[in-house]
């Protein structure tokens, strides 16, 4: 193998004295390394990498190499780098720059056979922030971020208000419309309990919850339909049928999230989650574990690649993440106003396939962590399901009204 390599080594160290200049094409993340794509052979040997401090970076300097285009770097997101930037630095060398939150050691390297590659392991550390992406926001978005700022502590102080009082025996005022259809989806079902933490199972926590979703919609006017209110198991394609089939407005997923033993007393917290393609890892993992049950009871004929084509770039997107704001924010204010230490885990988007076949405005909600000791213990209790209901229930209804004042004006 040795003698392989070094014959293929001079070949290409030949062949590229012919056209000295590689240009880099490609720049992608893949298994945690940052991949490079060169039209032809480079010099590895001529690569000059070295170690920057505050803050910390590893930059590979790649002489002979021009970028195919300036914005290579374009979407280029790991959890695991602050920053991954590539620019033309001089006439004819590319400058990677990798901002990391702690020096790590990192063995780039060339492929076997792959002679016009050039493959950087990132860190195995999860960066704790991302530098670049806090400016891009922070310059255009300023005056929404102060918006949001003042309009959030306000919320709060008026549902810390109105709590005691209010509680469960206020009446709500009816502001929803029985021709406002909701589909309430409560997640796996018979033979398939979803999550299991301590005693409790993800399919009975979030019947409850579905249940008293129910009832706060009934409540405010609403007309709702249930994909189940027993114990059952149903297959994909029934779930989001019935949301088509009773013409809904809204279609609404509710599961229980986990993670493995060794985390269990570290992740907790509520998200929401709207369909669509994501590179973020933990949206990725999270919609696999539910996508499995799902999967198991779709038919063969489903052709995922197409429906999901079809539903990604569709307007859905827009108001599923619109209703996925409301509906978060309204979880965390009623939790929060009773509850300590819930954890926003914030909206986000993963390609879950419960959501895919709904033609509307569809949410999951993942209404929190059964693996969590203290989280699994209060996603028990009646008052916590009811908050969460509650949340659901007003988010669902400032969407809505939000939605009819567009469509007027
Ligand atoms: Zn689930």
């Amino acid at each position: 193998m040795k003698l392989g390599k070094l014959l293929l080594l001079l070949l290409f160290t030949s062949t590229s004295l012919f056209s000295s200049i590689a240009v880099l094409k490609k720049a992608t993340l893949k298994n945690g390394e940052l991949r490079l794509q060169f039209d032809q052979a480079y010099k590895k040997r001529d690569i000059k990498t070295r170690v920057l401090k505050h803050p910390h970076r590893r930059v590979f300097d790649i002489p002979n190499a021009r970028l195919a285009n300036k914005r290579l770097d374009r979407g280029l997101k790991s959890s695991h780098c602050r920053s991954i930037r590539i620019s033309q630095y001089k006439k004819s060398v590319v400058r990677i720059v990798l901002e990391v939150d702690k020096p790590f050691s990192c063995e780039a390297y060339r492929p076997m056979f792959s002679y016009m590659s050039y493959h950087i392991p990132l860190p195995k550390y999860k960066s704790k922030g991302r530098s670049s992406d806090k400016k891009k926001k922070r310059v255009p978005v300023k005056k929404r971020v102060v918006k949001k700022k003042k309009k959030t502590p306000k919320a709060k102080k008026e549902i810390i208000k109105k709590v005691p009082q209010e509680s469960y025996i206020i009446p709500v005022r009816r502001g929803g419309s029985k021709q406002d259809r909701i589909v309430i989806d409560a997640g796996h079902g018979g033979h398939d309990s979803g999550a299991v933490g301590g005693s409790k199972k993800e399919k009975d926590i979030v019947l409850q919850i579905s249940k008293r979703l129910k009832r706060q919609l009934n409540k405010r006017g609403y007309t709702v339909y249930m994909t189940r209110n027993t114990d059952r198991f149903l297959k994909l394609p029934q779930r989001t049928k019935i949301a088509d089939r009773k013409n809904a407005k809204v279609f609404v997923s509710i599961h229980a999230n986990s993670v493995p033993k060794k985390k269990r007393n570290k992740i907790h917290g509520v998200e929401t989650f709207f369909l669509q393609n994501t590179r973020d890892a933990k949206s990725q993992r999270i919609a696999a574990r539910e996508n499995k049950s799902v999967l198991k009871g779709a038919g063969n004929s489903l052709s995922k690649k197409v429906i999901i084509d079809s539903v990604l770039n569709g307007p859905k997107i827009v108001q599923s993440n619109k209703l996925a704001i409301d509906v978060q924010r309204r979880i965390m204010t009623n939790l929060r106003s009773r509850y300590k230490g819930v954890r926003d885990g914030g909206v986000r988007h993963a390609p879950f396939w419960v959501l895919v076949g709904a033609s509307r405005p569809s949410i999951l909600v993942e209404v929190g962590y059964i693996s969590h000791p203290r989280e699994r213990e209060r996603l028990s209790t009646a008052a916590y399901q009811e908050l969460i209901a509650k949340g659901i229930a007003e988010g669902i209804e400032n969407y809505l009204n939000n939605r009819k004042k567009e469509i007027e004006f």
